[in-house]
């Protein structure tokens, strides 16, 4: 728990915010900027959700580390918020205006005292697969969960560690800052009114066999480019063919891979199109010979990112092409990707061989069992149906871009504050 919290002396009842993603970060700090307390859970060991995960912002090309960082600053510096981390709630029973709270943090290996010196990692012998890199390079047991991470502090992952019997942290750590015995702790607290903000995670590539997912380290997902993408990410920012680390001449971005598809998500993700006319922008402006092709059935982009299409419609190397992909092959050499498709503008059917393969994969629902809530034949939260004094934003109601996910969410916590009637 965030130190400054403990001798915060309001008696207000807090608000409940559930997903430490943008939207929850927008109701956290709208509602404590207007007077309110607020408790903030996040399930991993650093705030900032998905967009964390992001190499630049669609349509201006920004990192999206300044708006993080200046939402971080606004969190550290208000003595209303109070933010658990490692965190989920497991039971919520009560009222309007009193709601009991169960939560569940796991057990924090690495304390307070932790200094970021990062010693603990030299000597940790175990790895772990890294998320935060959408699983393309590894962590030592102990790490940091990125270079940027708020809060910055390094955590063991504690189904990994092999506990005292190794204990080789132990004696890195100069400032007694470990404790491989640390156990999971549970905690009830009060709560006026809840926000659920648990966001999105990427649809299941394994199920994309037929677009070629697992046939090659070269056919990889939209959030895997954004990792390779960003300065921070595998291959600090340099886009590489991971087969040979050698740069792609050719890459080709599968739009709809797997949405608006009876046999996997039958629903427009919304965001994808932007996310790959980003992606492509960026790879043939870091690779002054790269060509990207775009496959493409319908184009949909809103707002200023039909200026960013018109760009890219524009760009001599940048092709879109209007067609489903229908097969994607590995050729003999092991790096070829050759795709058959049909151009549906002029009905012929073509062959062209690629580099690399994105799959532009669509969003689907955070889970946020044991919590039950309305949702839509996909798991999205059906925002007017949820009991009262529950509320919903950003991506677990709909698929949506930053932006829309930061007008709802502060919609949204203005509501929720009138409704459940706090005093300021
Ligand atoms: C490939 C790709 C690229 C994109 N690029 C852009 C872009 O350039 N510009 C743009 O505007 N949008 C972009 N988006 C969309 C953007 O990612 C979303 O708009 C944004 O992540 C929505 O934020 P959110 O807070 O709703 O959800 P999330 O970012 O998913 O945050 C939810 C948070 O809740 C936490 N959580 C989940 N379950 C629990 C639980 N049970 N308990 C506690 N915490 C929990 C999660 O760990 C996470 O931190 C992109 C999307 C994709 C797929």
């Amino acid at each position: 728990m965030d130190k400054k919290q403990d001798t915060y002396t309001n008696n207000q009842t807090p608000i409940l915010i559930i997903g430490g993603g943008i939207a929850g970060l927008t109701a956290a700090v709208e509602a404590a900027e207007t007077g309110y307390r607020v408790i903030l859970i996040e399930k991993q060991p650093y705030l900032g959700g998905r967009v964390a995960q992001l190499n630049r912002y669609f349509p201006k090309m920004c990192p999206p580390y300044c708006g993080l960082e200046i939402n971080f600053r606004r969190i550290r510096t208000n003595p209303r918020i109070t933010v658990y981390i490692s965190t989920t709630v497991t039971n919520i029973s009560g009222e309007p205006g009193n709601f009991s709270v169960t939560l569940l943090t796991e057990p924090q290996y690495i304390n307070n005292k932790c200094t970021s010196c990062g010693e603990c990692v030299k000597v940790c012998p175990v790895e772990r697969p890294d998320e935060f890199n959408q699983g393309m390079t590894t962590t030592r047991t102990a790490y940091l969960p990125h270079e940027l991470a708020y809060p910055f502090r390094y955590v063991i992952d504690h189904q990994k560690c092999k506990g005292v019997s190794c204990g080789l942290c132990l004696d890195a750590c100069d400032y007694q800052a470990i404790n491989l015995s640390a156990t999971e702790t549970k905690k009830v607290v009060k709560a006026g009114t809840i926000i659920l903000t648990t966001g999105w995670k990427p649809y299941d590539p394994m199920n994309l066999q037929d677009l070629g997912y697992g046939k090659s380290p070269d056919i990889i997902t939209g959030m895997m480019m954004e990792r390779l993408g960003a300065p921070n990410g595998p291959t600090h920012g340099q886009i590489l063919r991971l087969s040979d680390n050698e740069i792609p001449k050719k890459i080709a971005f599968i739009q709809c891979a797997g949405s608006r598809d009876e046999n996997n998500l039958p629903y427009c993700s919304g965001v994808c199109c932007s996310a790959t006319l980003k992606q492509a922008m960026h790879y043939v402006e870091q690779n002054p010979e790269g060509e990207a092709t775009i496959f493409y059935i319908d184009l949909r982009v809103t707002g200023r990112n039909e200026d960013f299409l018109s760009k890219i419609i524009d760009h001599p190397r940048i092709n879109l092409i209007k067609s489903k992909v229908a097969t994607v092959q590995m050729s003999s050499d092991k790096h070829t990707i050759n795709l058959d498709y049909e151009d549906i503008l002029s009905g012929l059917k073509q062959k062209s061989a690629f580099d690399m393969v994105i799959l532009a994969t669509g969003i689907i629902p955070e889970n946020i069992d044991p919590i039950k809530i309305s949702a839509d034949d996909f798991g999205f939260a059906k925002s007017e149906h949820l009991p009262d004094g529950f509320y919903s934003a950003g991506c677990l109601n709909k698929p949506a871009d930053v932006a829309s996910s930061i007008k709802e969410s502060t919609g949204i916590t203005l509501k929720a504050l009138r409704t459940a009637g706090f005093k300021p």
